[in-house]
């Protein structure tokens, strides 16, 4: 198995090295090469990931990727949009779950407001929002086919705003035409109503598949529900390549204090071996609970912890098997 690492900008940098330790530990043999993509590289060299950088991706079996910080200049090229379009990464796994819930929110990753289509003006500026079927039937699938071989038995909600966008109502239909097609219980509900309702009541889903913007903020929504963002791990799939990050940024409030939780760093390490038929997932999870319930925390959980010393008592967890 063949591993790109990119560390990318900011706390990317702190929390990635601790996540290839977990990595190392599952897949010691595996071959692990690093990428400098990112913020930082665009001020060194002019370009955050060049065709040399997306070539060397694509030779991985599976990426593990940090953040990367977009700045507001306005003629910086979104590093992720690009490793997103080039590698056919179509859907974003974001999955939540605490006691009592396991929601999975299945996020359209390559068209919809992030479509890059864009007309930059004084007085008007606009972005187009594309909904295709083609996209919407893929990323469909996608979230019937993990209601189906997860064995959830839930609900696939639809999250949409089709009484407002029309472009809402191709991608809202397209859903329950291919939920039919694949005999799963469906529901549809308006995204702010169901942001709402899903931080108050996270017991009642299951599978929530939405478009690119909504599933974005939807899903660092609930990280409320599971202590911030710094607990969020994630998956962009494609039909060739995968890349695992933390739903996080490069968080440039505190990077460089070494205080940044590596937790959904962790779990991103946790979804790639999983994805590449290695199972750990379990055991990372009673890790983490096992040390945050010994007491050690990183800040943003309120505790004092700093982002190696937690990541040094989850891998002595995972070194004596629990
Ligand atoms: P970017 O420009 O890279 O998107 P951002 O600051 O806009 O960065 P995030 O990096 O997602 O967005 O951070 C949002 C907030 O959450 C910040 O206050 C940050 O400190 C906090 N945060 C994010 N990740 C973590 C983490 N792993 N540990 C602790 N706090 C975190």
């Amino acid at each position: 198995m063949k591993i790109a690492v990119v560390r990318g900008d900011g706390i990317g940098k702190e929390v990635i090295p601790q996540a290839v330790r977990v990595l190392q530990h599952y897949a010691p043999d595996a071959e692990y090469f690093e990428a400098d993509i990112g913020y930082g590289k665009w001020e060194r060299c002019g370009v955050g990931c060049d065709d040399d950088d997306i070539e060397s991706l694509k030779g991985a079996d599976s990426i593990l990727f940090g953040a990367v910080t977009t700045p507001p200049d306005p003629g910086y090229k979104s590093v992720m949009l690009r490793v997103r379009k080039d590698l056919g990464l179509y859907a974003n796994l974001r999955p939540v779950y605490g006691e009592g819930f396991n929601i999975m929110v299945v996020r359209e990753n390559s068209e919809g407001l992030y479509s890059g289509i864009e007309e930059i003006g004084e007085e008007r500026s606009t972005t187009l929002r594309v909904v295709t079927k083609k996209a919407s039937e893929r990323i469909a699938r996608c979230a019937c086919g993990i209601l189906l071989k997860d064995f959830r038995n839930g609900t696939l909600t639809i999250g949409n705003k089709a009484n407002v966008m029309k472009s809402d109502v191709l991608f809202r239909d397209t859903c329950i035409s291919v939920a039919q097609e694949m005999g799963v219980p469906y529901r549809t509900a308006y995204i702010d109503a169901l942001t709402f309702d899903a931080i108050q009541n996270p017991q009642r889903y299951d599978v929530i598949v939405t478009t690119n913007l909504f599933g974005d903020i939807l899903s660092d929504a609930l990280g409320h529900l599971v202590g911030g963002l710094g607990m969020l791990p994630s998956a962009n799939i494609g039909d060739r390549h995968a890349l695992f990050e933390p739903v996080h940024g490069s968080a440039p409030d505190i990077a460089g204090k070494g205080i940044a939780n590596p937790i959904a760093a962790v779990r991103s390490a946790g979804m790639l071996l999983e994805h590449n038929g290695i199972r750990c997932q379990e055991e990372i999870e009673e890790a983490i609970a096992a040390v945050i319930s010994s007491g050690m925390k990183t800040r943003d959980l309120g505790g004092t912890a700093d982002t190696v010393s937690f990541a040094n008592a989850l891998m002595d967890r995972l070194s004596s098997g629990g």
